[in-house]
């Protein structure tokens, strides 16, 4: 039991009795932000695997993507099931057969428990918005929506290519479903203040989101972020600020959201900045021992008329 934050951890061992491993998957699948529908280039920080660089390769059926997951997570756990984690790319940009196909296959798999779905919010119609709904109603489901950040100059700046408003929309529209939605925010984004920060927070405290994951920004090969940190225009965060950052996020974070990441991986051979991230255990470790030193704990800072959604 995680005594700072309400962990997903702790929310999956009360859903299904014991530790559940994710398996990242590539859905074969693009993106609108990628294919010319919205822009071609994506976001500044997508990597050439459409932020899914620990999914298997796309190449393989989602059956032999999940046995391979399987077979890695037994090296580290023995997990009651397995949660399949559409990662790469925009996964319901697709017609709604097809992607029945692939939530399908993955269900099929043995000690499957349940889908989570990382998209876009400018890609739930409500054919697709249909299709979770009923998903939903015979498995686990979470619908992760990649926000980054709720100033919308920010989003111009990332080349998120959607408006905040599209994103509250599509919260509502899954709430209204009673589908679990869980927000990926980014930490450290180009231009963003210590306020900035603060006031996406509290946009989502406003929202009825399930679970956030927080996110160290990554500057990957390839990417136009990195380009932008050749010529000096970005920097990548301190260990010290991104975990005082966090500290503070979620001392003003609703004491119900589930927190599903607050580090983040980037694969070694991709990462320009910054390396410190990649020792994710020394990170963890720095959180929370300044947790527990200053007892800093989920939603301190909150008083109770904020409390409510
Ligand atoms: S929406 Fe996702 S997949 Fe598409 S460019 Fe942005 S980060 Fe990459």
């Amino acid at each position: 039991m995680e005594p700072y934050y309400r962990s997903n951890n702790d929310d999956y061992r009360a859903l299904f009795g014991g530790k559940v491993a994710k398996i990242s998957l590539d859905g074969g699948f693009t993106c609108p932000n990628r294919d010319g529908t919205i822009a071609t280039g994506g976001c500044i920080f997508c990597s050439a695997a459409g932020s899914g660089d620990f999914a298997a390769s796309r190449s393989l059926s989602i059956a032999e993507q999940i046995r391979q997951g399987k077979a890695q997570s037994a090296k580290k756990w023995n997990p009651v099931g397995y949660i399949a984690y559409f990662q790469a790319f925009t996964n319901t940009y697709a017609p709604v057969d097809v992607l029945r196909k692939r939530y399908e296959e993955a269900l099929a798999q043995e000690d499957v428990v349940g889908l989570s779905i990382a998209t876009r919010p400018d890609c739930l119609g409500e054919d697709v918005l249909a299709l979770l709904e009923e998903l939903n109603q015979r498995t686990a489901l979470w619908v992760e929506l990649g926000l980054q950040s709720a100033n919308d100059d920010t989003a111009k700046r990332i080349h998120r290519g959607y408006k905040t408003a599209v994103f509250d929309e599509a919260v509502a529209a899954l709430a209204k479903r009673n589908i679990r939605t869980v927000v990926h925010v980014i930490l450290g984004l180009p231009g963003e203040s210590k306020a900035d920060m603060l006031a996406t927070i509290q946009h989502i405290n406003r929202l009825p989101v399930h679970g956030i994951k927080l996110q160290l920004l990554h500057i990957l090969k390839g990417t136009a972020l990195e380009t932008l940190w050749k010529r000096g225009e970005v920097t990548a965060m301190e260990q010290e600020t991104y975990i005082n950052m966090l500290c503070l996020l979620l001392a003003h974070l609703r004491k119900d959201i589930v927190i599903h990441r607050l580090t983040g991986d980037a694969p070694r051979d991709l990462l320009c900045a910054p390396l410190w991230s990649l020792d994710k255990k020394r990170v963890r470790n720095a959180l929370h021992q300044k947790l527990r030193n200053e007892h800093i704990f989920q939603g301190m800072a909150l008083d109770d008329a904020t409390m409510s959604k």
